[in-house]
């Protein structure tokens, strides 16, 4: 998605080239009003005089007239089903007459988009967010994965209802575990309903660097590694072109891999998939770390963060055994005495196997804890983020599995310690540090937001447990920073807003004193401590 302010031609379109040459097959880019919503007629045909055919996607929000028009323009429309029609008012208790009402509401107001789609072949994602549910959903399901899905069903049968099939739904959050469940819960709702539009995955506010990399590759990995997905997003609070190689890491990890029709998904897993549902472990192996995973270091490195070392578990190799290969249920049956289990994945696609390990141990009743290892020697480091995040987030996001052990003959202990952390802190698992919730940045943002980001993760990175989001702009910010304990959010050209909570406390704070602004708000809260 471009980050360029619509009204600049030559930016955006510059823009749009450089992602499609890096390898994206679509473009998205914002249309906050009908001035921008016409001005991609232009923009288009700047792209294809420049020799480019790229499929673009307008992105609305709160602007019915703007979908319309830019459905007449671009190949696909992106609509906010918690925005599209519905205003905030602070109305609570909707009877069921009011709750029908407003549908009725949405049907007409959504009625001349769909002609124009139809007219014109224009798709249309229905796009819901965590955090900009209406007020009407939020009061009967609350800001919850199923409110999202209600969300965008609603629109979905108004769709179906008028004949219009040229359809692809997504569930987005900066939570990884609220995405995936909620993007399960719509397969599900569709299949109940006996129908299968396509799905987009992406993870939303995933912030930059490598915890950006890792928290959009837990999800849209999750979810792959499920059969879910038809188009991915990475978002990136960095240059946009910095996410299609990741994006492609992703895609690789999977190329190889027949995927399961999405009908088949749910049949035989033995857990809930629908919310955090931890595997019971016995934790009798893990001494003083049994409340969240453990993390095994290189045994060459002493000086390191990791839980256990290695020399550890190898110089003792009871209570842990370590085995490769889970379809040795012989053994395991032997040995259901085993206090603790390290299975070290061999596969290029480890999450199948670690997902088998579990469904195996599940059905011989064993409920040993089990440290999952992967060695990836002969992987350059920025693969080795990505396939780990594959390889490993997705079982934690299961609530599956009590400790990981990552080694690499040029990768440093500390440097597998970090990923690890980062790796459970993306699944949820393990909060070891402040989290961040950063968007990517459109055509709405009007301060250097990946300067602010880098510099107030420098100054709080330490603060662990506390949740900071940093956002574009001030008209979708505040509702998607979800339940950050602190925003810093832009509210116009080189001004930000700062929240606590749900709350603005501060506005128009001139963005060269906003970060120590920030910092002030979370000392007067007293949640400061020094690093
Ligand atoms: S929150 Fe960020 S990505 Fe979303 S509309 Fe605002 S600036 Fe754009």
């Amino acid at each position: 998605m471009t980050n360029t302010n619509t009204m600049d031609t030559e930016a955006t379109m510059s823009q749009a080239i450089a992602l499609y040459k890096s390898g994206c097959e679509m473009v998205r880019i914002t249309a906050p009003g009908t001035k921008e919503a016409q001005h991609l007629a232009i923009i288009k045909k700047e792209i294809i005089n420049k020799g480019f055919d790229i499929p673009l996607i307008a992105d609305i929000h709160y602007n019915p007239k703007a979908a319309e028009i830019a459905a007449g323009i671009v190949e696909k429309v992106r609509i906010n089903p918690g925005n599209y029609t519905d205003r905030n008012t602070g109305k609570t208790n909707f009877t069921e007459d009011e709750y029908q009402k407003s549908i009725t509401g949405i049907r007409k107001r959504i009625a001349p988009l769909i002609e124009i789609c139809k007219q014109n072949n224009t798709a249309l994602r229905i796009g819901s967010n965590h955090g900009s549910l209406s007020e009407r959903i939020m009061d009967r399901y609350g800001d919850t994965p199923l409110g999202m899905v209600e969300s965008a069903m609603e629109f979905l049968r108004i769709c179906r209802d008028m004949d219009f099939h040229n359809l692809i739904l997504s569930m987005k959050a900066s939570n990884v575990r609220i995405m995936v469940y909620a993007t399960r819960i719509l397969v599900k709702k569709m299949a109940d309903e006996g129908v299968d539009y396509p799905i987009h995955l992406g993870v939303t506010e995933a912030g930059d660097g490598t915890d950006g990399r890792i928290k959009s590759a837990v999800g849209i990995g999750t979810l792959l590694a499920d059969g879910i997905g038809d188009t991915i997003r990475v978002s990136l609070t960095e240059d946009p072109v910095n996410e299609i190689p990741v994006a492609k890491k992703i895609i690789y990890y999977f190329g190889q891999v027949p995927v399961e029709p999405t009908s088949q998904l749910f049949r035989d897993s033995f857990r809930n998939p629908f919310e955090y549902d931890p595997r019971a472990s016995n934790k009798t192996a893990i001494r003083g770390c049994n409340q969240f995973p453990l993390i095994v270091g290189h045994k060459d490195n002493k000086a390191h963060s990791a839980d256990f070392s290695e020399l550890q578990i190898l110089e003792n190799n009871s209570p842990w055994d370590i085995i490769s290969d889970n379809r040795n249920t012989e053994a395991f049956s032997e040995e259901k005495e085993l206090s603790g289990l390290v299975f070290d994945g061999k596969l290029k696609t480890s999450v199948f196997e670690f997902r088998e390990l579990f469904n195996l141990l599940h059905q011989l009743n064993i409920n040993s804890p089990v440290i999952l290892k992967k060695d990836y020697s002969g992987i350059g480091e920025s693969d080795m983020v990505i396939q780990i995040a594959i390889d490993f987030g997705p079982l934690f996001v299961d609530g599956l599995g009590d400790g990981t052990w990552i080694t690499h003959p040029e990768v440093s202990s500390e440097k597998t310690t970090e990923l690890s952390f980062q790796v459970l802190q993306a699944s949820g698992a393990r909060i070891s540090k402040t989290e961040f919730i950063a968007c990517p940045s459109c055509g709405r943002t009007r301060y250097n937001i990946q300067k602010s980001l880098q510099e107030i993760k420098a100054k709080t990175s330490h603060l662990k447990g506390l949740k900071i989001a940093v956002m574009g702009c001030i008209v979708n910010g505040p509702g998607e920073m979800a339940d950050a304990d602190y925003g810093y959010v832009g509210m116009g050209d080189g001004k930000v807003a700062l929240y606590k909570g749900k709350v603005q406390v501060k506005k128009g704070v001139d963005e060269a004193q906003a970060v120590d602004a920030l910092i002030d708000l979370i000392k007067e809260n007293g949640e400061w401590v020094d690093a």
